[in-house]
């Protein structure tokens, strides 16, 4: 078996991508998953958050993507999270420029993938918020999108442009991409308009909409400080729980596929 890897996108930023992998990972590992995290992020807030400092890194995603390292080179392990790290830093901002005229710039990271796909039967991969080549790397290496999303007025609205690039990708570059699901995060079943995008969320995409939903807690939110993914630091916080259902339904879902 090899991993099946997966894109967390939203060229939206603050819905919860960062937040969605670095749990998504810990839950998989905590069900028994191998799993790999990569950090397609020149924020590095992924990598801090799995524990891991950023500053303090020789390789990252940053010379996988220049050829200069293999995967198995720069990733390091997360002890307390249970998972592999890919990691990046302010460095990888730069990457987009210098890959510009690189031939095959857009499969860079999924011929790195490709060598270390055999060690996991995960990988997932933190993307920046917006549409760059960075992310295009990202949705090249992948087999699915997982797109967190907040039931907010204009969420429908701001789907749009990432499922035209998700088509587009997919008919041009990397047949294998689909989404995966939507999952819905920092939900508040109080709010009655949440509730309303949430239906209609599921009227307009049907079973593309994850059963489990991510409920607005304030653990998910803390655990960062900590330098911890939310399901290692408070494990029976609420939004912890829901994150390992969340694992448990995508190992469900890949069963099906
Ligand atoms: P992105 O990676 O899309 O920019 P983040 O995952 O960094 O988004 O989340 C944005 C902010 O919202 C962070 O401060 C994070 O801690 C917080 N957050 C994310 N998910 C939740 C949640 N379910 N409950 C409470 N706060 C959350
Ligand atoms: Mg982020």
């Amino acid at each position: 078996m090899t991993a099946r890897i997966f894109c967390v996108a939203n060229q939206k930023g603050g819905v919860g991508k960062t937040t969605t992998t670095v749990n998504l990972a810990a839950g998989l590992a905590k069900i028994g998953q191998r799993v790999l995290m990569v950090d397609l992020d020149p924020q590095g807030n992924a990598t801090m958050g799995s524990g891991v400092d950023k500053r303090a890194l020789k390789l990252t995603v940053y010379d996988v993507l220049l050829e200069s390292a293999s995967v198995a080179e720069a990733r390091v392990k997360s002890e307390k999270c249970g998972y592999d790290v890919l990691g990046a830093n302010r460095e990888l901002a730069g990457a987009e420029v210098e890959l510009v005229d690189e031939e095959r710039r857009e499969k860079r990271l999924k011929q790195a993938l490709a060598q270390s796909a055999k060690d996991y039967d995960f990988v997932l991969i933190d993307c920046p918020p917006s549409l760059s080549l960075l992310t295009l790397n990202g949705l090249c290496a992948a087999h699915g999108v997982i797109v967190p999303m907040q039931c907010e007025y204009f969420a429908l609205e701001g789907l749009s442009d990432l499922v035209n690039t998700i088509k587009q990708v997919h008919a041009n570059l990397n047949k294998d991409l689909q989404i995966i699901g939507l999952l819905r995060v920092m939900f508040d079943p109080r709010i009655t308009l949440q509730q309303q995008v949430s239906d209609q969320l599921k009227a307009h995409f049907a079973e593309k909409v994850f059963n489990t939903v991510i409920p607005r807690n304030v653990r998910l939110a803390e655990a960062p400080s900590y330098g911890l993914p939310g399901v290692i630091f408070d494990p029976s916080a609420r939004g912890s729980q829901a994150f390992v259902d969340f694992a448990q339904e995508m190992v469900d879902r890949l069963k099906r596929m």
